[in-house]
């Protein structure tokens, strides 16, 4: 208890000190990530946990800065960047947005009953409200997202799939299009899939050979999965997008929330006995059956690990999504030989496309 007082005193002290910050720095900047791989950390200190990642070109707005360090919001709490690898993009038109401003300059909202968050993601706090009918200006995009401009004089996101804008998923869609994928086996264009990188945060998952975390590893193949749905033409939601935590529920929520036509929980597996090594795809409904058949049989016959088969499970992820649900377990991490073969960019490569055949199959 003694140290809950002083817990107090230091939140105090730490809120006196941001608010006095808050006033003499920049805030509404906003800046585009200049390097590969940029860590999002908890506070202004390179020592400081890191709670996600951001990669090259993503854009953030800064609430405030301090020691060169910038604070902005990740997964809808305050978190800090390292100043040096961003490139100020201001709130004039830059290059990456010319297209879509010249394009269209105003965007009309088609639900009822939207929010405005702070930020390109359903994580983001929401800041204000809308409804069907009204208009705003489009200032940037990223990924789904719009960023609009409010009648305060403040800036806010808005989904895309909740006005009459197609353009900035489309745009994106289009520069990640390869040639090679979209005729022969079809398209996933039309189709929201919801992808749910199991475990996060403070939940690493399993534990495999050599210390490695499945929340680490699942985090990196849903990655790849994501973008070669998107290169097929899907609108791919993740229900996380960096090392933070997330319950079941707002997992199966954040599906629910959407016009989600399939939602899939990726998994790597574990098991005290070495030898057990292969892959397995779970469902809970018949809708969830239809999937994994469609699914698991395009992965097995794509790749090089043992078929341990299907099963009905009770998960609750499964259990709480609307939407047809299953979850793959796509091998062992404390099987050498499923290890050093899950490790492969090959292996991951191998595993998006099959899942993507799996989906066009399924959506036949
Ligand atoms: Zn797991």
């Amino acid at each position: 208890m003694r140290n809950f007082g002083i817990g107090i005193i230091l939140i105090l002290l730490l809120t006196l000190f941001v608010h006095v910050e808050t006033t003499t720095a920049a805030s509404g900047q906003t800046y585009e990530v200049g390097v590969n791989i940029l860590h999002v950390r908890e506070a202004a200190d390179g020592d400081a946990d890191i709670i996600g990642l951001l990669q090259q070109g993503d854009k953030l707005t800064a609430f405030q800065e301090k020691y060169g360090w910038v604070q902005t919001y990740y997964a809808g709490e305050p978190a800090w960047v390292a100043k040096h690898y961003l490139i100020p993009t201001g709130s004039t038109t830059t290059s990456s947005q010319k297209s879509m401003s010249s394009a269209t300059a105003s965007i009309t909202v088609t639900e009822s009953s939207v929010n405005i968050r702070s930020g390109p993601g359903l994580d983001y706090r929401v800041v204000a409200g809308t409804s069907q009918g009204e208009t705003f200006n489009a200032i940037d995009h990223s990924g789904e997202w719009i960023q609009i401009s409010l009648s305060n004089g403040q800036t806010g996101w808005i989904a895309s799939w909740l006005t009459d804008s197609i353009q900035s998923p489309k745009e994106q869609k289009n520069r990640t299009n390869t040639a090679a994928q979209s005729s022969s086996i079809g398209s996933l264009s039309g189709y929201t899939i919801v992808l749910d990188a199991g475990h996060g945060g403070r939940d690493p998952g399993a534990i495999g050979l050599r210390g490695l975390y499945e929340k680490d590893l699942v985090y990196d193949t849903t990655s790849t999965i994501a973008q070669t749905l998107r290169n097929y033409g899907a609108t791919v939601i993740e229900t996380r997008t960096g090392d933070y935590y997330l319950s079941l529920d707002e997992r199966a929520s954040i599906s629910n929330t959407h016009y989600t036509d399939a939602f899939i929980s990726v998994h790597y597996n574990s098991f005290p006995v070495v030898s057990v090594q292969g892959i397995n795809t779970f469902y809970s409904s018949d809708a969830g059956y239809a999937l994994a058949k469609d699914i698991h049989s395009s992965l097995t016959s794509t790749v090089p690990l043992n078929n341990r088969g299907m099963g009905k499970e009770n998960y609750k992820v499964l259990r709480n999504t609307i939407a047809p649900a299953i979850l793959l377990e796509l091998g062992f991490i404390t099987n050498a030989y499923d290890l050093s073969i899950i490790q492969t960019a090959d292996y991951q490569n191998q595993v998006a496309d099959a899942i993507a055949k799996g989906l066009i199959q399924y959506f036949r």
